[in-house]
């Protein structure tokens, strides 16, 4: 027994990504594993995206991949977010794609296959409008040069080329196109230059683009926070996915307060009856924002109570009233709502937030526990 755990549902993952797979026929599925796979744990998450028919897994940083090879993860893997400094050498060794979107990157990459003796497997980033990471299209015709001079060498081969959504999630909006029309022009500037075959696999479609745009899906679907059951765009609804993660705890403390009791840090909460106080144990170095003070609802005894007063370190309160709660108790604070439990997709709308930032701040005191 813990005082909290984050219960997983593989199989809901594995559902989910079946069901992610069935919206992009002919297309690869890449899930994003990255952030501990959304906090559900990244080396369960994705032997249960696997299981679900994914064929690949993405992660931003290098040392998440190598992190799940060092468990035995043995399906591709791509990488993509790469400052100066990353252990590409290890990387390359490890059989980890890598995305670059500039030439000093494909250079470091080169070199690193140089030093390992092996080849290494680059996906080119072309930066299409999201203005984030990959190569302004102006800059890209030198990109894959270089990255052609260096296949030439025989250090890497160009086995990608990928780009990255801005506004998938907001259906009709203007960028998408304009987005997938400069996504088109850079596949066709890679091509023209030499870069092509059947093994070069062109994929810009996040979980919102995989749901909602057949169009963006090109050869495989790089979806993250639905293949956890949690929806890509909440307004169309939960396109039939199931949330994997039911965040739980057990009252440590159930004490009866007289009426006018001032309740946790500051005194936000103030009992306006005699009434009993349970205390939950999380806090915000849990991932429980200190923002949910006085917002967020949980569940307990059957019914949903609202968080009362501050959110601290590694407690909350709940005015728990005249019913039979006692210590050891359970409290749902999300779930897949089956139970009455408020959803995750609930916690970040009365946070203002999506429910990528729920799920992957939970923090490492609380084990995950699987089924
Ligand atoms: C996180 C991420 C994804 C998945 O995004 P979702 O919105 O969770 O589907 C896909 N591609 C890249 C580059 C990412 O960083």
């Amino acid at each position: 027994m813990t005082p909290a755990e984050a219960r997983v549902d593989l199989s809901a993952i594995r559902d989910n990504v079946a069901l992610l797979r069935s919206h992009a026929p002919g297309a690869l599925t890449m899930v994003a594993v990255k952030a501990d796979g959304y906090g559900h744990g990244m080396a369960a998450a994705a032997r249960a995206c696997l299981e679900g028919g994914a064929e690949r897994l993405g992660t931003a940083y290098v040392r998440e991949a190598l992190q799940l090879r060092a468990e035995g993860v043995t399906a591709p893997i791509l990488s993509w977010i790469i400052p100066p400094g990353e252990p590409l050498d290890e990387a390359v060794s490890a059989d980890v794609e890598l995305s670059a979107g500039a030439p000093w990157l494909v250079d470091a990459i080169a070199e690193a296959a140089g030093r390992t003796g092996r080849v290494a497997r680059v996906h080119l980033k072309a930066d299409t409008g999201n203005g984030r990471g990959g190569s302004p299209i102006a800059d890209w015709p030198a990109l894959v040069d270089r990255a052609l001079a260096r296949q030439a060498e025989g250090t890497i081969e160009v086995v990608g080329l990928w780009s990255h959504f801005a506004c998938a999630d907001i259906p009709g909006h203007p960028s998408i196109d304009t987005q997938l029309g400069a996504f088109d022009e850079a596949l066709a500037i890679a091509e023209k230059a030499g870069v092509g075959g059947s093994h070069v696999i062109r994929h810009i479609a996040n979980s919102a683009a995989n749901l909602t745009l057949p169009r963006a899906r090109y050869d495989m679907v790089r979806p993250g926070i639905a293949a956890y059951g949690l929806s890509p765009i909440p307004e169309l609804g939960d396109f039939g996915l199931r949330p994997a993660m039911t965040l739980t705890a057990r009252l440590a403390l159930v004490k009866r307060v007289p009426m006018g009791s001032g309740v946790s840090y500051g005194h936000l909460y103030v009992t306006d009856r005699e009434t009993k106080l349970g205390l939950v144990p999380l806090g915000y170095a849990d991932g429980i924002l200190r923002h949910a003070t006085g917002r967020a609802e949980v569940f307990a005894g059957g019914r949903r109570r609202r968080i009362a007063g501050r959110v601290c370190m590694d407690q909350f309160v709940i005015d728990v009233g005249e019913d039979p709660l006692t210590e050891g108790d359970e409290v749902i604070l999300f779930g897949d709502g089956s139970q009455g439990e408020p959803t995750a997709q609930e916690w970040a709308d009365s946070l203002g937030t999506i429910t990528h930032e729920i799920v992957t701040r939970i923090g490492s005191r609380v084990p995950r526990v699987y089924r």
